[in-house]
This record gives C-alpha cells, sequence and structure tokens, in this order.
C-alpha cells in the first residue's frame, strides 16, 4: 500500500499558491527576483524555509531563500 502524503497545514496559507508554480522555480540563468519579492510578503515563510532546509528540497524559492542559499544555511 502507498503511503499516504498529507501536506502540512502551513501550506494552506502560502502565498505562492495564488501565482504561477514557475514563478518559484526559474530556469538556470533566469532571475528569482520576483519569487522572493511574494516570500517576503508570504504570512509562512519562516515555515517554509524551515521546511526546505529539513527536506533537503534541491530546486526552486522556498521560504524566499533559493537552493543555494538554503544549503549554506544548513551547513
Ligand atoms: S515563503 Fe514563498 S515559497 Fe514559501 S509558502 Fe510562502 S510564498 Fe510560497
Amino acid at each position: 500500500m502507498i503511503p499516504k502524503l498529507v501536506a502540512p497545514q502551513w501550506m494552506s496559507d502560502a502565498l505562492c499558491a495564488q501565482v504561477d508554480t514557475e514563478t518559484f522555480f526559474p530556469e538556470q540563468g533566469e532571475s528569482n527576483r520576483v519569487a522572493k519579492r511574494i516570500c517576503r510578503r508570504c504570512d509562512v515563510q519562516a515555515e517554509c524555509l524551515a521546511y526546505a532546509v529539513k527536506h533537503r528540497m534541491p530546486y526552486g524559492v522556498w521560504g524566499g531563500k533559493s537552493a543555494r542559499e538554503r544549503l549554506r544555511r544548513s551547513a
């Protein structure tokens, strides 16, 4: 049996759920400034960043930080 995935409660308040997901996963060389600007206004930024660091999310902007910035934070 495949386990059911349950999204954390904070995700229901995610501001990024209201915009195009691709904004948060820019191609290499593209700016992530728009995503970071949205994150700064998001009520769950701290929870999102903690989640991404804990789960070592390898791509995209989470909690206002790029994957590279999150790696530095967890080192
Ligand atoms: S902090 Fe950014 S990536 Fe995280 S839930 Fe909010 S808008 Fe989405």
